[in-house]
């Protein structure tokens, strides 16, 4: 392992010739390693939504941005308090069976299926199946996998993924959560079986289903549920899901081939039922977002906010993997913590003299279902019509060289035009999502944004197809994305992490002294979510 010091000396080296004379460089990579390296701590115990832990990270972040200097975000200080609903299923209560005529065959929980206990499901359902291929409806891509098909009162199964016809954006924003249950629900559907495209899971089955009765939490807000109404919800493991095709002249092969090649999908009835016994434990709890604020200087600019958001919580204790329990979150996403903070830290420090004032928000709730954003943008500190961009920060992987930024939401609004600017002037490459199927787009807190119609965008190391380095960020999803040894036991670049927090710093600069606010392109899809354009 190389010395620090000559790290330190290197580093600094690479970064003055890229940066421009007056500006920087601002970071080190130091100041963001310490900072992952107390959040990542096996004392923050993982930073569950909910925990002790993590309401000790959220006490040294608030502390932090205090010393730094940044004001409360709130009236009553750096906390928003977000209420909770937990649920617990009790699985020794709870069964699924597939009912052929009259012949019953019991679904395994955890090596078929498992119940997503996000959505708030009735105990007891029972109802035939049907394959809706995609489960898309979208119109502005001409393509349906509902046509002529009949949901109604039926569960719908569906497999992740899109065809390559659909636009990444379109087609991460029709799969999410609350999207596809309003196409599902307008054709009559009452729940959903989702089948994981074998293609990209980033996380194999094992793992996922490992942790399948570990609790989940979700808004204690009817109002915010976008799910309301879903009677089931259960998500099939694509090595079993063969058994969902008998008798139907298809087998999942033939499926599975096409959603690799994002083909268009068959949709047809199966020739099953499936029933449903379900027992949740549920509890009330509260979490918190810890929101800062740098006000502007410009009394014409300085009531419009730019958001730096990254979100705090992680998985917290789960199931032990090497005999380790903790999953620490280090990558995910202390990181890009440590990068807001940073960031906080040096336009504060520096009297940057920033037209727009700046968010500085910590999300909790993220690995629940972007809930701390969700409540967030329902209810903003400021009027939500002045906030007027969000950069988001989540598991940014500063594992390989920053030589390309990776830009969500590249095309669709002046934040992305933005953040290519600052990249150039860095001599910095950079690529819009070429991995569509994995929809990262909608997952994480820069979406409710969007939803919200704020322009936004979020930002990581990228890499090209068929490269080294997509292999190490592969390998990394595989082995330590969502698993205990994502900790400080890993190797990171803290040149990279250096570099993309010099290009967070400038952004924001950016957009908070641009004399026009950010908008949407014209052609964006998401420019419908505007209010007032
Ligand atoms: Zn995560």
């Amino acid at each position: 392992m190389m010395s620090r010091y000559l790290a330190v000396v290197l580093l600094a080296g690479v970064l003055g010739s890229l940066a421009n004379a007056q500006e920087g460089p601002h970071f080190d990579g130091q100041s963001w390693w310490e900072t992952v390296k107390v959040l990542a701590d096996d004392k923050m115990e993982g930073r569950e939504t909910g925990s002790q832990g993590l309401d000790r990270a959220e006490a040294w972040m608030t502390a932090q941005l205090k010393s730094a200097g940044v004001e409360p975000g709130f009236r009553g200080g750096f906390l928003q308090s977000v209420p909770l609903r937990r649920r617990e299923i009790v699985e020794s209560q709870s069964s699924l069976t597939l009912v052929h005529h009259a012949k019953l065959m019991p679904v395994s929980l955890g090596r078929d299926a498992y119940f997503s206990l996000r959505i708030d499901q009735d105990r007891a359902v029972e109802a035939p199946l049907v394959f809706a291929g995609y489960g898309l409806d979208v119109p502005e891509a001409g393509y349906n996998d509902l046509h002529g098909l009949d949901l109604k009162g039926k569960i719908a199964v569906v497999m992740t993924g899109s065809p390559s016809s659909i636009l990444a954006a379109l087609a991460s924003h029709y799969q999410s959560s609350g999207q596809r249950w309003k196409t599902l629900r307008q054709a009559g559907a009452i729940g959903i079986v989702t089948i994981l495209n074998p293609w990209s899971m980033d996380i194999p089955w094992e793992r996922n289903a490992a942790n399948r009765t570990h609790p989940v939490e979700a808004l204690d807000d009817p109002a915010l549920d976008d799910t309301a109404g879903e009677k089931l919800a259960v998500t099939f493991n694509p090595a079993h899901a063969e058994e969902l095709f008998v008798g139907t002249g298809h087998t999942f092969d033939e499926i599975s081939v096409l959603a690799r090649d994002r083909k268009p999908m068959p949709s047809f009835p199966l020739q099953l039922s499936l029933r449903s016994r379900l027992t949740v434990k549920t509890e009330k709890i509260t979490s918190a977002n810890v929101v800062a604020v740098l006000p502007g200087t410009d009394p014409a600019l300085k009531g419009q906010y730019i958001v730096l958001s990254a979100h705090i919580d992680h998985l917290g204790i789960g199931a032990p993997i090497n005999g380790d329990a903790i999953y620490n979150g280090a990558m995910d996403n202390a990181a890009g913590d440590a990068v807001v903070l940073d960031v906080a830290r040096s336009l504060q420090s520096a009297h940057a003299k920033l037209r727009r004032s700046i968010l500085f928000v910590f999300f909790t709730g993220e690995e629940e279902g972007l809930l701390g954003s969700k409540y967030f943008t329902a209810h903003p500190p400021v009027p939500a019509h002045s906030i007027v961009a969000d950069v988001n920060t989540d598991m940014f992987l500063p594992i390989i060289p920053l030589k390309i930024l990776r830009v969500y939401g590249l095309e669709e609004s002046t934040v992305g035009e933005t953040a290519q600017k600052v990249a150039d002037s860095l001599g910095i490459a950079v690529q819009a999502d070429p991995e569509p199927l994995r929809n990262v787009f909608i997952r994480s807190d820069q979406y409710n944004f969007i939803l919200h119609g704020i322009p936004s965008i979020a930002t990581k190391v990228g890499y090209d197809p068929d490269t080294p380095e997509q292999k190490i960020m592969k390998d990394w999803l595989t082995n330590r994305y969502h698993a205990p040894s994502d900790d400080t036991n890993q190797p990171v670049d803290m040149n990279a992490a250096a570099r993309f927090e010099e290009i967070v710093r400038d952004i924001a600069v950016n957009l908070a002294n641009n004399s026009a606010s950010p908008q949407w392109s014209p052609n964006s899809f998401f420019r419908r979510y505007a209010q007032g354009q």
